[in-house]
């Protein structure tokens, strides 16, 4: 059997007054993924447990099958992963963004989308400038980065306690009252006084500013972690699988499942990324192997900046590049399954996650019609929530022999 998961990240949302009552889901041309609903079952499922923060570390743990109640250690770590970034039993793991900050107002969690090539020597200059503090940053992709901390006095579990704001809730919102606190925030202070010295007047800014782009002014900390222990794919389920995504987080659950990473050109993380040759390698990679993770951030991105034009762009991208591929490769041979899903809600309104139920749509081989017709929250609502403990769900698709999803069941789905 085969099995394909293609994640819209931050895909499901609320009704919206300028969508005329609807959501993006429900206004975006989407009829690869309601071909998928109507072939297949449809419904609710919750992939953040209750009290859990609404990320997608959080939501793509789950969706890989681990529950975050268990093996959720942060963020960064899972980033780390994907870097093949060991850690010393001494060193916690941060996300480090770089942020454009003005007027001690966060302006910008992304430094306005600043790209990798320019990234990277700012990177450099913060290592060089904080040789003598206990920190070492690593690049990532765009505005992503990590930065290892040693203890320095504190301890692992202190630094890793230490309330630190995800920089993507407080856009445009005074810093002062979002600043890291707990044992050890000295350090992190000092860490991000001295960064603005650093970024101040460094070339990559000048020519930023003189392009009309936002500078990065300043790094911020937060997804702290030490390293997850995850048990392997081929020892919960017996298969071999691969994962594609832009994100190190993805990347780096795929890395923890023990799964292969394949590294696609040009997957950018944004409406810009090589959606076919994500599909290309997807499909190239089930003839090796039984089970694929196809991630797509787009969604997400687009709705943190609050528009719904381009969040209904970045669906029926999705549709049409991703699902209506993957789709026809399915329905063209009788041993495969595909599961379309969001690992949350980010939401238009508020420009940021939110926990609670979002629709799944799973079809294939020996998956029974529940009777939906199209792929929406609204949709899935009418079959109420199938999985309120989300992380049962890819499971369920990787082992159960016939898929039903009637109402009276609904308990031994979640006994397998
Ligand atoms: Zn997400």
């Amino acid at each position: 059997m085969k099995y394909l998961v293609l994640l819209g990240d931050g895909m499901a949302d609320y009704p919206l007054e300028e969508l005329g009552g609807r959501t993006p889901l429900q206004a975006a041309a989407t009829p690869a993924m309601d071909a998928a609903a109507q072939q297949g079952v449809s419904a609710l499922f919750c992939p953040i447990p209750e009290g859990m923060s609404p990320g997608s570390d959080v939501g793509n743990l789950s969706m890989f099958g681990y529950n975050p109640r268990e093996c959720y250690t942060g963020r960064a770590p899972l980033e780390a992963a994907n870097q093949g970034i060991e850690l010393a039993s001494d060193e916690v793991v941060f996300r480090c963004n770089l942020v454009t900050l003005d007027n001690g107002v966060m302006a910008s969690f992304t430094a306005d989308h600043i790209s990798s090539p320019e990234g990277a020597p700012l990177i450099d200059a913060l290592n060089s400038g904080m040789a003598d503090l206990p920190v070492r940053f690593h690049p990532g992709v765009g505005y992503r980065h990590l930065a290892v901390l040693t203890t320095n006095g504190a301890s692992v579990e202190d630094l890793t306690r230490i309330a630190c704001e995800p920089p993507h809730n407080i856009s445009d919102q005074p810093i002062k009252n979002y600043l890291p606190t707990g044992n050890g925030q000295e350090l992190l202070e000092t860490i991000m006084k001295r960064s603005q010295q650093i970024l101040g007047d460094h070339p990559v800014n000048r020519s930023r500013i003189e392009a009309g782009k936002s500078p990065a002014t300043s790094v911020w900390l937060w997804g702290q972690g030490s390293s997850p222990r995850l048990p392997h794919y081929a020892e919960r389920f017996g298969l071999s699988g691969a994962v594609i995504s832009a994100v190190d987080l993805v990347k780096g659950i795929g890395r923890c499942a023990g799964l292969q990473v394949i590294d696609v050109p040009g997957a950018t993380g944004y409406l810009d990324t090589n959606y076919a040759g994500k599909v290309s390698a997807a499909l190239a990679a089930l003839e090796e192997v039984d089970f694929v993770y196809l991630h797509v951030e787009a969604p997400d991105e687009t709705a943190h900046e609050g528009r719904a034009d381009l969040k209904i762009q970045a669906i029926e991208d999705f549709d049409r590049a991703v699902v209506a591929p993957c789709l026809a490769y399915a329905t063209g041979r009788d041993d495969a399954r595909v599961l379309i899903a969001p690992d949350h809600v980010t939401a238009i309104s508020t420009r940021t996650h939110a926990g609670g139920p979002v629709p799944f749509a799973l079809c294939g081989a020996g998956v029974t019609p529940n009777g939906a017709t199209t792929y929406s929250e609204v949709e899935a609502a009418r079959f109420g929530v199938a999985f309120p403990e989300g992380y049962m769900l890819t499971p369920y698709m990787l082992q159960a022999p016939e898929i039903t999803l009637a109402a009276e069941d609904a308990h031994t789905r979640c006994d397998i």
